[in-house]
C-alpha cells in the first residue's frame, strides 16, 4: 500500500515547482475548492481588468475601443493564447460564443468536408450537449448517428464515417482517451476527428497540430479560469481553413465586414470562424485570466495533476476501502479529476460543501472531485479527504438537510 500521510502532503507541497502560482488567484479562506473542473477560481488580475474594460474602455473610450483598445482583434488574440496550451500554432484558434455553438460549427463544417459519407460517430458517454448537438446535426444533414465508447471505435468506424467527435477526457469518470491513437484510427478510415477539450485545456497538454486533429472546441470557464459564461473557442487547422464551410455565417466572419455586402464571402484563415459581435467584457476577463499561465509549462501542470490525483487515489485505498475509484489508475488514462462511486454520493457532496470542501455530484452515484494544479496543494487534498472520511464514517451525510436536490448539482 502506498504511503499517504499529512507529512507526505507537506513534503510534496515543499517541492512543488508550481506552488507559488497559487498567489495568482483570489481564493476564499476556509474553502478547499475541488470544482475547478467545472468553474475555475478567480485569477487575481481579473477584477481590475474588468473594471478597466467597463470604466475606461466602455465608459470613456466608447466605440473607439474597437480600434483603440483592440476589441476587434481580441477573439484571435485570446484564441492564440489558448492555442499555446493545447498544441495549436498561432492563427488556428478563434475565441467566442459557447462550446455548444462551436460544436455545431465544427460538426457541420467537418461533415461538409466529407459530403459522400453519411455517418457521424460520437461518444455515447460524452457530455450531454455534445450528444444533443450531434443529434441535431445528424438530423439536419441526414446523417446516421452512432454512439459508442471511444474504446470501441474500431468496431463501428468504416468507409461511410464522415466525422468522429470525442471529448478528450470523460467528464464523469475522468478517463483520458488516447487522442493520438484514436485520431490515427479515424484518419486510417478517411474520416475526420473533432476533439472537445473542455476537460483538457489548462490541465493536460494536448498536441492538436501534432496529432493532426481536424477540429477542436473547448470552453474557457473550467481549467482556463475565464469565469462564469466565459467565451468558448474553436480550432480549425490551417489545412482545412479555406475549404471549411462553417454554417454560422455571421458578419464578423466575412472577408470584408465593413463593406457591408449583401452576400457572405468568408474571410481567409481563422478569421472565418468568427460569428457575430463577441462578448467583449467576458473575453477581456478571460484574456486577463490567461495571465496565470504565463511562464507555466503544461508539462509541469500535468506532472502535478497526476501526483495530486494519485495522492487522492492512495488516500481512498488506504482509508476508504468501501469507496470505488471509477477513474483509471494508469497515469496515461487519467485526466484531472477523480470520480468516486457511492450510493449516497449526492448527500456526501452536500455534506462536504457544508464543511467548505466544494466538489460536485454527477448522476446517478458519482462524487466528482477536480484537482486544479495551479491553485491546489497536497495538504489541501489531504484535508479534503480527511473531511470525506469523516463524513462517511460518522454518517454525517445522512442529515436530511443534505438530501434535497438543488437545481444545479
Ligand atoms: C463543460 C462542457 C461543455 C459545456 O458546453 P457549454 O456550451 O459551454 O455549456 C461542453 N462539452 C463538454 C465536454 C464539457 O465538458
Amino acid at each position: 500500500m502506498a504511503d499517504v500521510s499529512r507529512e507526505l502532503a507537506h513534503h510534496l507541497d515543499a517541492r512543488d515547482p508550481l506552488a507559488a502560482v497559487k498567489d495568482r488567484f483570489t481564493l476564499p479562506d476556509k474553502v478547499i475548492y475541488l470544482d475547478g473542473n467545472s468553474l475555475g477560481a478567480l485569477p487575481a488580475g481579473v477584477p481590475d481588468a474588468v473594471d478597466d474594460a467597463v470604466r475606461r474602455q466602455w465608459g470613456g473610450d466608447l466605440i473607439t475601443s474597437w480600434n483603440g483598445n483592440g476589441w476587434w482583434t481580441l477573439p484571435g488574440r485570446v484564441g492564440d493564447r489558448i492555442g499555446r496550451l493545447v498544441g495549436a500554432a498561432p492563427g488556428q484558434v478563434m475565441c467566442g460564443d459557447s462550446t455548444s455553438v462551436q460544436l455545431f460549427q465544427a460538426l457541420v463544417a467537418l461533415a461538409r468536408l466529407r459530403p459522400n459519407r453519411h455517418t457521424l460517430i460520437t461518444d455515447g458517454g460524452g457530455f450531454p450537449t455534445d450528444q444533443y448537438l450531434a443529434e441535431s446535426v445528424a438530423r439536419m444533414l441526414d446523417l446516421r448517428l452512432l454512439r459508442i465508447s471511444p474504446d470501441a471505435l474500431d468496431t463501428v468506424i468504416g468507409d461511410d464515417t464522415a466525422v468522429v467527435a470525442i471529448g478528450g477526457v470523460d467528464y464523469r469518470t475522468g478517463e483520458l482517451w488516447d487522442a493520438p491513437e484514436l485520431t490515427s484510427l479515424i484518419h486510417r478510415h478517411g474520416a475526420l476527428a473533432l476533439w472537445d477539450l473542455a476537460h483538457v485545456a489548462g490541465v493536460a497538454p494536448f498536441d492538436l497540430d501534432g496529432i493532426g486533429a481536424d477540429a477542436a472546441v473547448g470552453c474557457s470557464y473550467k481549467y482556463l479560469n475565464g469565469g462564469p459564461g466565459a467565451p468558448a473557442w474553436i480550432y480549425l487547422p490551417t489545412r482545412h481553413q479555406n475549404a471549411a464551410d462553417l454554417p454560422l455565417t455571421g458578419w464578423h466572419g466575412h472577408a470584408t465586414p465593413f463593406d457591408l455586402d449583401d452576400s457572405f464571402t468568408p474571410a481567409v484563415g481563422i478569421e472565418r470562424a468568427r460569428i457575430g459581435t463577441p462578448h467583449v467584457l467576458s473575453m477581456l476577463a478571460l484574456e486577463a485570466a490567461l495571465d496565470v499561465f504565463d511562464g507555466v509549462d503544461m508539462v509541469d501542470v500535468r506532472a502535478k495533476s497526476l501526483q495530486l490525483t494519485q495522492f487522492a487515489i492512495d488516500y481512498v485505498d488506504a482509508f476508504l476501502p468501501d469507496v470505488e475509484v471509477v477513474t483509471p489508475r494508469q497515469d496515461a488514462r487519467r485526466g484531472g479529476q477523480i470520480a468516486l462511486r457511492h450510493r449516497e454520493a449526492y448527500a456526501i457532496v452536500q455534506a462536504l460543501i457544508a464543511r467548505g470542501v466544494i466538489g460536485d455530484f454527477r448522476a446517478p452515484d458519482l462524487v466528482r472531485l477536480g484537482f486544479a494544479p495551479l491553485y491546489l496543494g497536497f495538504a489541501d487534498v489531504w484535508d479534503a479527504f480527511e473531511h470525506l472520511r469523516d463524513v462517511i464514517e460518522s454518517g454525517a451525510y445522512r442529515d436530511p438537510a443534505f438530501a434535497t436536490r438543488r437545481t444545479v448539482t
